[in-house]
């Protein structure tokens, strides 16, 4: 299907939001609902891992918010889509750096987990993201979007699966990339990072009642990509 037909599928400007916990498979589905609809994805956990593995590099404690909120307030942070081999790619620029080959390691993931539970940081990081959005014609994949960055979100999902599931996806990623890890510690991480999403005190990872829960544990991609279009496709024909 090329752009042209894809374009007007869907009333130009809604915003799709996507939350769930980590490696419940949110960016493939929301790379895939964006190249769908000929919208932009936005990989908000792309964000704060940028600003944790600069906070890395510049040797900034993980719990000195200050400092945290500093650098992303003097910084620019930029996501672009790329389509490569006839998939979706998302490439963070920070002030114009790339820094997409860098955040995706265990200890990046943990770093992010951490820094996205200081308060100031997340509320700078959310008036970030709402400029991006702009006018809408997005997909938004993080933890908060349908509950706290954009409430009035015109389709909000809630992917949820297993850890043990989520763990053995997140595994075969790493090792994938060459990475030298153990399922057991990838199961622990995951573990970690849903204790730290779900109990911060400002927005945490809940699923909202006006949400569809998905959960992707037993099911294939295609069958909930499905699902996820019936369910835009409905809500758009009734507006
Ligand atoms: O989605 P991803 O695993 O890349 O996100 C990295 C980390 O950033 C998560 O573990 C989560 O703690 C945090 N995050 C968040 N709110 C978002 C997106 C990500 O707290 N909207």
């Amino acid at each position: 299907m090329c752009c042209s037909e894809r374009k007007g599928k869907l009333k130009k400007g809604l915003i799709i939001a996507i939350d769930g916990p980590s490696a419940a498979g949110k960016s493939t589905l929301g790379k895939l609902l964006a190249r769908e609809y000929n919208y932009t994805y936005i990989d908000t956990g792309a964000m704060y891992r940028a600003l944790a593995w600069k906070a890395m590099q510049l040797h900034i404690s993980e719990d000195d918010e200050n400092s945290l909120v500093n650098l992303l307030r003097q910084s620019d942070i930029a996501l672009k889509n790329v389509q490569k081999d006839g998939e979706l790619e998302i490439i963070i620029l920070w002030n114009g750096e790339d820094l997409t080959p860098f955040i995706r390691t265990p200890e990046v993931s943990m770093a992010a987990s951490k820094i996205s539970a200081l308060p100031q940081v997340r509320i700078t990081m959310v008036e970030l993201q709402r400029i991006i959005v702009g006018q809408g014609a997005v997909v938004m994949d993080g933890r908060d979007i349908g509950s706290f960055v954009f409430p009035n979100a015109d389709k909000k999902f809630f992917l949820d699966a297993s850890v043990e599931e989520r763990s053995r996806r997140r595994f075969k990623e790493l090792k994938e990339k060459g990475m030298q890890v153990e399922y057991n510690e990838v199961l622990d991480d995951l573990k970690k990072r849903d204790k730290n999403d779900t109990t911060r005190s400002l927005a945490p990872l809940i699923k909202t009642d006006d949400a569809i829960v998905i959960d992707s544990t037993n099911k294939e991609i295609n069958d909930i990509l499905s699902s996820m279009k019936t369910e835009i496709g409905g809500f758009n024909k009734k507006k």
